[in-house]
C-alpha cells in the first residue's frame, strides 16, 4: 500500500488548492477524484464562464454578500484573498477581465481555461492525481484516519483533507474540517458513520 504525507479526497477547486499548495511546500500528496477530470463542476460555473472572484478588496464587505454565514469566510479571505486569487491565475498565464459588479472572469470567457490552470498547478507542484477513483471508505486506526479504500485500491497517509463539496440539502451531519493543522469546523457538512462521530477527532478538527 502506497503511503503519502497527505491524501486529498475530491478534485474540485478546494481539493486542488489544498493539494497543490501542500505539494508546493514539499509534501508528498495524492489527490483522489471520482470524475474523469478534476474541476468538473468548474466547467458549469458562471454559465460556463466561471466567475473566478469579485474585485471587492475589503474582506469584510466581501463577506457581507454571503449573509449571516459570511463572516466564517473572513479567516480564509485574510489568508488568501481577492488579490491572491487574481495573482494566482494571472501568474499562471490566465488573463482575467472585470465586469459589471466587480465580477472577475477569464479573459476569453471560458471556464475550461480556469480548469486547465488548476490541473497544471497540481502537475507543476508534483501532486499525484488519480481520477476515476472513488473513495468508498476511510479507515480509522487508534482514533485517527489511517487509510482510504478506493475503487483503485488502498492508500495511507499521515493527514487527510476531505474536499468532496457540499450537499444541496442540509441534513443533520457532523461538520468537520479535516487537516493536519489547527482549523475551526465551518460550513462544510459531512455525513459520517455513527462510530466516527463518537471518536473525538472531529471535535478537535485534528487527526494527528
Ligand atoms: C450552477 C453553478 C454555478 C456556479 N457558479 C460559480 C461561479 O461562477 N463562481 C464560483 O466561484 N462558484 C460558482 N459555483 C460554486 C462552485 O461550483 C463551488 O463553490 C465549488 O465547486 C466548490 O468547490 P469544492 O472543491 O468545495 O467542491 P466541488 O467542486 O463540488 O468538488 C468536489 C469534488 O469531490 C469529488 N468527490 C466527491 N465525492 C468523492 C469521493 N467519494 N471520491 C472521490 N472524489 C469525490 C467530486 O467528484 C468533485 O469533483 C457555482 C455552482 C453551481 C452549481
Amino acid at each position: 500500500m502506497k503511503h503519502f504525507d497527505l491524501i486529498v479526497v475530491g478534485g474540485g477547486p478546494a481539493g486542488v488548492f489544498a493539494a497543490g499548495f501542500a505539494a508546493s511546500a514539499g509534501k508528498k500528496v495524492l489527490l483522489l477524484e471520482k470524475n474523469r477530470h478534476c474541476g468538473a463542476k468548474v466547467l458549469i460555473t458562471g454559465k460556463g464562464r466561471c466567475n473566478v472572484t469579485n474585485r471587492e478588496e475589503d474582506p469584510r464587505r466581501f463577506c457581507e454578500n454571503f449573509g449571516r454565514q459570511g463572516k466564517s469566510f473572513l479567516t480564509a479571505l485574510y489568508a488568501f484573498g481577492v488579490q491572491e486569487t487574481i495573482d494566482f491565475f494571472e501568474h499562471r498565464g490566465l488573463e482575467l477581465k472585470t465586469e459589471r459588479g466587480g465580477r472577475v472572469f477569464p479573459g476569453q470567457g471560458n471556464a475550461t481555461d480556469v480548469q486547465k490552470v488548476l490541473e497544471r498547478f497540481m502537475a507543476d507542484a508534483g501532486v499525484v492525481v488519480k481520477t476515476r477513483c472513488t473513495v468508498k471508505e476511510m479507515v480509522q486506526l487508534e482514533g485517527r484516519i489511517d487509510r482510504v479504500m478506493t475503487s483503485q485500491g488502498s492508500f495511507s497517509a499521515d493527514s487527510f483533507v476531505i474536499a468532496t463539496g457540499g450537499c444541496l440539502i442540509r441534513k443533520p451531519a457532523v461538520p468537520v474540517m479535516v487537516t493536519s493543522g489547527p482549523r475551526m469546523p465551518d460550513i462544510v457538512w459531512f455525513h459520517l458513520n455513527p462510530h466516527w462521530s463518537r471518536s473525538d477527532w472531529w471535535r478537535t478538527g485534528r487527526l494527528n
